[in-house]
């Protein structure tokens, strides 16, 4: 048996998952909240047990982390005897830059790049960092890697990922298209490939949730993604705008007399499904209030659509055709209507959908909604960034 922890940090927040890396099993997985706020909570469920909930101080993410390795060992609802059952930590980090194509074993070097990366993602890197130097103090001496949101999106040529500014942009300050999303579109479309028999296949990921991104690959190199240099373009998505006529951004700031950090705030945090509808950014409470005849909840529904289906028009085109389509995350995983709506129409494409099962089919697993005889399949399979952190860094450090 050997364990892998994997740490998602967040600015007060913490996500853990132990994983049996030979068996793939989840053994336990938790959040600690309000690191550094008064109220802090330590949430712990073990997969064969009871979940606990513990309020306890956790004014930094080291004494989060510690109080981590005391609920896993503990005598009475631990799932490990000692901390020596670990051997090994992932760290989830936002943004590699263009420094990072794949994940890596850190050390001072590696530490040193992902703090040189956070004016590209300032409050993700920074909360990143505290988790690992966090882990390192609670964990001396266990190896620790970390896994890129970034790195997919480096496999993109320049001419994908370059934007039409002067070229002094890309040079210093590093403006570029990115993509974020990575380790779940590089672990579906590894699912994919396998699930094709084909390694080489042009591949179209669709990862549908509170924040969309879709990605499109050729024999698991991403050729293109949708998000760029932030997690704000592409798709509309449940606050962010996604996508829009850059021009826009100083005309509204200059009716609406906003400062830039207004107008952020407003393409991120109160635009998309949300803006749109002015109900929800939950694709369920949409659906509910379009079925209840609200025509905005129903136009925000129909712009996503258009959006996702529009991506895969441009990348079958992008990689001069596609063999897959998958769709993943909370939407993508769970919302029929929505994948009904992408799908529809798209025979020109060679798509032959089984649309009845698409409505039945199980949720939570490996489906195939494309008919035997379609030329591209459809595939809905459930992502698992965690699964893939845990994946490699096991590989890293064996
Ligand atoms: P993120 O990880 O980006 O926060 P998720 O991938 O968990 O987001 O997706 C969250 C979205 O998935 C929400 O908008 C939610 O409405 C949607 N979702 C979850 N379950 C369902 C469901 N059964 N039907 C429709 N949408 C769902």
């Amino acid at each position: 048996m050997k364990n892998i922890l994997v740490i998602n940090a967040g600015s007060s927040s913490l996500k853990y998952q132990l994983i049996d890396i030979d068996s793939r099993k989840v053994i336990a997985k938790g959040l600690c909240e309000r690191i550094g706020i008064a109220g802090s909570m330590l949430t712990y469920s073990p997969t064969d047990g009871e979940k606990v909930q513990i309020q306890r101080d956790m004014p930094t993410h080291e004494v989060a982390i510690k109080m981590v390795l005391e609920i896993l060992t503990d005598s009475k609802v631990g799932v490990i005897h000692d901390m020596a059952e670990i051997a090994a930590v992932g760290h989830r980090v936002l943004h590699g830059g263009s420094k990072f194509s794949d994940s890596i074993v850190i050390n001072d070097v590696v530490l040193q790049a992902i703090e040189d990366c956070i004016p590209l993602g300032p409050l993700h890197n920074t909360a990143n960092l505290m988790g690992i130097r966090g882990c390192q103090a609670a964990m001396p001496g266990v190896p620790m890697v970390a896994v890129f949101d970034t790195a997919w999106g480096q496999g993109m040529e320049p001419s994908h990922f370059m934007y039409a500014l002067p070229y002094d942009a890309y040079e210093t300050y590093e403006v570029r298209r990115y993509g974020f999303h990575g380790t779940s579109h590089k672990y579906v479309t590894g699912r994919a490939l396998k699930l094709l028999d084909n390694p080489k296949a042009r591949v179209i990921t669709c990862h549908l949730g509170n924040g969309s991104s879709v990605s499109c690959s050729v024999a698991g190199r991403c050729v293109d993604t949708s998000m760029g240099l932030t997690p704000l373009e592409g798709l509309p998505m449940g606050t962010r705008c996604g996508s829009i006529d850059p021009a826009i951004i100083p005309f509204l700031m200059k009716r609406m007399n906003l400062t830039a950090q207004e107008m952020d705030t407003l393409m991120n945090k109160k635009s998309g499904m949300l803006g749109i509808s002015g109900v929800s950014s939950d694709f369920r409470d949409l659906t509910a209030a379009s079925e209840a005849g609200n025509e905005r909840a129903k136009l925000a529904l129909d712009m996503f659509c258009y959006g996702v289906k529009k991506y895969i028009g441009a990348y079958a085109a992008a990689m001069g055709g596609v063999d897959c389509i998958v769709f993943t995350a909370g939407v993508g995983e769970n919302d029929r209507n929505v994948r009904e709506s992408v799908l529809k129409n798209m025979e020109y494409l060679g798509l032959d959908v089984d649309f009845d099962y698409n409505m039945t089919c199980p949720r939570g697993q490996e489906v195939c909604l494309s008919k035997p005889d379609s030329k591209v399949k459809v595939f809905v399979i459930p992502t698992d960034e965690e699964m893939a952190i845990a994946l490699d860094t096991d590989e890293l450090t064996r």
